[in-house]
């Protein structure tokens, strides 16, 4: 749904609360709200909901800023970006909820609640005895008189604040952009806790106090809200704030059914960027779970992202994380760069990470880094990759260490050392200015049928000589990448195993 009436801008918000990191439902969830505001021009707003003081932490918080930069989704409001509507963490407002509060029991919206818990426990029960199919709060202290219950808390008798339900208020319908309108009976809503008795206000309230306060169109989160929206509705009604369009986005699943959790794997978007995945492409893929502009694409730039979203193509059926389908759609990012891009963005960086590199030090000119990417490009789908593909580079000849199922399978087999030997002889011939993997092809390429060999026979075992094992880029790259001296060290090394 665009946004439908264009004199009121598209303001929309992702509000995690900093109780753990960014998990991918919480990424997507961030992923819909940039990306529809982005599409209407809209604001996107960044909150902290840190009302939950045991379990908030700072160091969450930063993980999530810093999982929300590596995303991409730049807010415009919020946390380091500021804006009008701050401060952008719950902790600093709670003046804003009390004084919310008091006005609401000033008007007669809200009222003070002196029932202990013991009394509340004990009303519960009754209603089970009788078998009332209305178990919540029963209203004891409605009707107390606003005067009798202002003495009592001057008094300092503990209280909560509960909202005041209108008797009137019938059901409720949530219009959501998702799933519809959907109808929540009033017999289920009781009049619920607004105001905690220890001054903290509950995410019901806090959360409909911001939304409205920060001018709020349009509430993008996950569905295991929905159930709290009724509550949210009957807030803004209290505070006479306009109602926002809501959208209920269905969780993220694991490949079994199952709620996403460490038993599928990664979860955290954290432990995604470690392992290697590119943002755009980690981001493509969170965004067309749920979600496509057309019936077709799996790769959906960021830019497209942000022009064409719209909630009017979100499922409601649950989502299920597809591992190998994020591969595939890294794999597609990696494979769309450059040779240049690959290795200024990819191949020096996990060099470095892996100890192989300085940085301030290359052991290369960049010509080699741009082959080396273009052989490894092709068999990378996860940016580390390219650490296992480009070692052999980075050992000592004799230090080199042959994959015993490579040996057997190919080195010591007959006919292995007459292929060494006659390799050797060709590629010496090479000088050494003119070691390129075109020469070297060509002066590989006769030797086959002056062996009258099969090609396998002869050009697996220069390759496991070479590199280890029996996998690597076309054996000209291979070759030129490791240079002359070191293949002809390394193909005299391998002699003694050839058979
Ligand atoms: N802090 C809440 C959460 O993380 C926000 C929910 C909402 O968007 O209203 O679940």
């Amino acid at each position: 749904m665009s946004n439908t009436n264009p004199a009121t801008p598209v303001r929309v918000r992702f509000a995690p609360s900093p109780t753990g990191k960014l998990h991918v439902g919480g990424a997507r969830t961030a992923i819909y709200n940039w990306a529809f505001a982005r599409a209407n021009n809209g604001t996107f707003i960044l909150r902290i909901d840190d009302t939950d003081p045991t379990r908030s932490t700072e160091e969450n918080t930063q993980i999530i800023l810093r999982a929300m930069r590596w995303l991409g989704l730049d807010w415009d409001e919020g946390p380091e970006a500021g804006g009008d509507f701050g401060p952008y963490f719950q902790t600093q407002r709670l003046d804003l909820y009390r004084e919310a509060a008091q006005r609401l029991v000033e008007q007669g919206r809200a009222y003070y609640c002196f029932c202990t818990p013991q009394q509340l426990e004990e009303a519960r029960q009754a209603a089970v005895d009788r078998h009332d199919s209305f178990q919540g709060y029963q209203r004891t202290c409605r009707n107390i008189d606003p005067a009798e219950a202002q003495a009592r808390v001057d008094a300092g008798e503990p209280y909560t604040i509960r909202i005041k339900v209108p008797e009137d208020r019938g059901d409720v319908v949530v219009h959501d952009a998702v799933h519809g309108d959907v109808i929540f009976n009033a017999k289920e809503l009781d009049d619920f806790i607004i105001f905690r008795s220890d001054g903290t206000p509950t995410y019901n309230f806090a959360t409909v106090v911001d939304d409205a306060a920060m001018g709020i169109t349009h509430v993008i989160r996950g569905d295991d809200h929905l159930s709290n929206t009724p509550r949210q509705v009957v807030v803004y009604e209290a505070l006479g704030a306009p109602v926002p369009t809501f959208a209920h986005i269905s969780m993220i699943l694991g490949a079994d059914g199952k709620k996403l959790s460490k038993r599928h794997g990664a979860t955290s978007v954290e432990e995604y960027r470690d392992a290697g995945y590119l943002s755009d492409a980690f981001v493509n893929y969170l965004a067309l779970l749920g979600w496509a502009p057309d019936g077709e694409s799996t790769i959906v730039s960021r830019q497209r992202l942000a022009s064409e979203f719209s909630l009017d193509h979100v499922s409601k059926n649950p989502a299920i994380m597809d591992p190998a389908k994020l591969d595939y759609v890294n794999a597609e990012y990696l494979h769309a760069l450059s040779n240049e891009e690959f290795a200024r963005e990819i191949l020096l960086p996990e060099l470095v990470r892996a100890g192989l590199e300085d940085e301030a030090a290359p052991l290369h000119d960049a010509a080699w880094y741009e082959l080396a990417a273009e052989a490894f490009k092709p068999r990378t789908t996860l940016s580390p990759d390219v650490v296992g593909q480009a070692r052999y580079l980075y050992t000592a000849d004799e230090d080199l260490e042959y994959d015993p199922k490579a040996v057997k399978r190919w080195l010591s087999k007959q006919g292995a050392g007459d292929a060494l030997d006659a390799a050797e002889q060709a590629l010496q011939q090479i000088p050494k200015d003119q070691w390129h993997a075109a020469a070297i092809e060509a002066a590989l390429d006769p030797l086959p049928a002056e062996l009258g060999m099969g090609k396998g026979k002869v050009f697996q075992p220069i390759r496991v000589a070479a590199v280890g094992g029996s996998a690597s880029p076309g054996i000209g790259e291979t070759l030129e990448l490791l240079g002359k001296e070191h293949t002809i060290a390394r193909i005299d090394r391998a002699k003694p195993l050839a058979g």
